[in-house]
């Protein structure tokens, strides 16, 4: 994803917006991204299902990986499965924002969620012995 994001960098430079701009709507994106994964993993991986479908439903989105969670294969949301969230994505940002901001705020995005799959593989598969991300690893 990193390319990707540096590409949409130099997009909103092309389009007039200098560094120290993409520098702050980048850490907006960041900012953004984390109250969403918060959201999304308090309201919606863990919400209580009951019908037989909707239990089948939160095991595939989510349940899975707390089922396995060692499985390095299941740990990390596939690309192309990415790639297809990234639609809705772009078009909430791009109705929000500019046609110059939109790039380097979905990119911000992007690279907040590089960094929270990048932690959150290496808090199960790394042995981490300093904190914060000893603190961070609760095995049970
Ligand atoms: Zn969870
Ligand atoms: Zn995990």
């Amino acid at each position: 994803w990193l390319p990707v994001v540096c590409w949409l960098f130099a997009m909103s430079v092309r389009m007039g917006h200098t560094i120290q701009e993409v520098i702050l709507m980048a850490l907006f994106g960041v900012f953004v991204w984390t109250l969403i994964e918060y959201s999304l993993h308090r309201f919606l991986f863990h919400i209580e299902t009951r019908s037989y479908w909707s239990n089948t439903a939160h095991y595939l989105i989510h349940g899975c990986h707390h089922k396995h969670p060692m499985d390095s294969l299941r740990l990390v949301f596939p690309p192309a499965g990415a790639a297809i969230i990234c639609v809705p994505f772009w078009n909430v940002v791009a109705f929000f924002a500019s046609p110059s901001t939109t790039p380097a705020l979905f990119a911000g995005g992007l690279l907040g969620y590089v960094m929270y799959d990048c932690t959150h593989y290496y808090l199960h598969h790394g042995q981490p012995s300093k904190d914060p991300a000893n603190h961070l690893k609760v095995t049970n």
